[in-house]
């Protein structure tokens, strides 16, 4: 199993939807964001403007698609949603962009993927609600500017780093996600069963929120899969016997990390001796980007005291030793 996989069935995508919370008061957590977001968007109520453009950064499974629609249904607007990669030519933006209404959102996933030239002609959209568009071809082709009706860019990214300046300096709004603690996380577990009308103790939503790597989609794909567990080899309740039991059957970690993060604390602990080892050494080593490492794999490893950033390079802790069962060698340096 592999609970950060993307690929889902149609059941597991309907599934999905129903899980996300739709307005600011059914959303656990962000705490700090939520408040500002609050009163960013009441404000653009009160005076009947699109809201500024706004920008959602962070790893992955965190919740800003579904900020973006929450952010659509708070300002009573609709919502218009494509990707980065999708979006190739000037043209296609071109027709999302003359087809929003007043204060409507564009949201752009993977905004960070988007190519230069769609980049660049985002810019005077953003900033003055005009495009230029190309009418006829061939000698008589010339530019026309078109005004568009005030709309609201939401961005989302999990590589800030890989933004352009320009493009990020055009986001009045930036807010960078963090990941959920445990506490959060079983708040939203019991949210998600209670919603797909499966019983489960508080025990087993711990549970399930504690190996869930800090992020929401992962607890929701494993509620999924122990609720599974709890139908076939139980009465359909989840307690925590089952609940262990499903996490032990399904290899989920202890901690909720993943393949990758397993890796990098493996490689650090048998090619490096522990650390310390500089950035792209190691994403060399593990065959992932450098900026990958920083912004998704990281974050969670130092927050959870897996690994320390020095000043010549990242280091493992003793419990990346313990968790992986290996022996620290005197050979350390550093
Ligand atoms: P990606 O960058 O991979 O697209 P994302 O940050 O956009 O991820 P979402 O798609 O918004 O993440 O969230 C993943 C799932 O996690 C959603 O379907 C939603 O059900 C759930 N989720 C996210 N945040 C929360 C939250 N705060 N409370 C409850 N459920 C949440």
């Amino acid at each position: 199993l592999d609970p950060t996989d993307e690929n889902f069935t149609p059941e597991e995508l309907e599934v999905e939807k129903k899980l996300r919370p739709l307005s600011f008061d059914d959303f656990t957590g962000q705490a700090q964001i939520l408040e500002n977001l609050q009163i960013f968007v009441q404000a653009a109520n009160g005076r009947n403007e699109a809201l500024d453009h706004t920008l959602f950064h962070g790893p992955p499974g965190l919740g800003k698609t579904t900020l973006a629609h929450i952010l659509a249904s708070e300002l009573n607007v609709g919502i218009k949603v494509t990707s980065g990669p999708v979006l190739d030519k000037p043209g296609d933006l071109a027709g999302l962009l003359t087809n929003l209404d007043e204060r409507d959102v564009l949201f752009i996933d993977e905004i960070h993927r988007l190519s230069p030239i769609v980049e660049e002609y985002l810019y005077s959209a953003m900033e003055d609600y005009k495009i230029d568009i190309m009418i006829e071809s061939g000698p008589n082709a010339r530019t026309v500017q078109i005004n568009l009706n005030p709309f609201t860019l939401v961005g989302a990214t999990t590589r800030s780093g890989l933004l352009t300046a320009p493009m990020r300096a055009r986001f009045g709004i930036q807010s960078r996600l963090q990941y959920y603690n445990t506490e959060l996380l079983t708040t939203i577990v019991e949210r998600s069963a209670s919603i797909l009308n499966v019983p489960i103790s508080m025990e087993a939503a711990v549970e399930i929120a504690g190996r869930s790597r800090g992020t929401p989609r992962i607890a929701n794909a494993l509620l999924r899969r122990v609720r599974d567990f709890a139908q076939i080899k139980g009465d359909g309740t989840i307690d925590i016997k089952i609940a262990r039991f499903a996490l032990e059957a399904l290899n989920v970690d202890a901690y909720g990390l993943d393949e990758m993060d397993n890796k990098i604390l493996a490689t650090i602990i048998d090619k490096f001796k522990g650390g310390p080892v500089g950035i792209t050494t190691l994403a060399t080593s593990v065959s992932e980007s450098a900026e990958t490492i920083e912004e998704v794999y990281e974050p969670f490893l130092i927050q959870q005291g897996f690994i320390m950033r020095t000043p010549r390079g990242r280091e493992v802790t003793e419990l990346a030793y313990k968790h992986l069962g290996k022996i620290k060698g005197n050979v350390q340096s550093g």
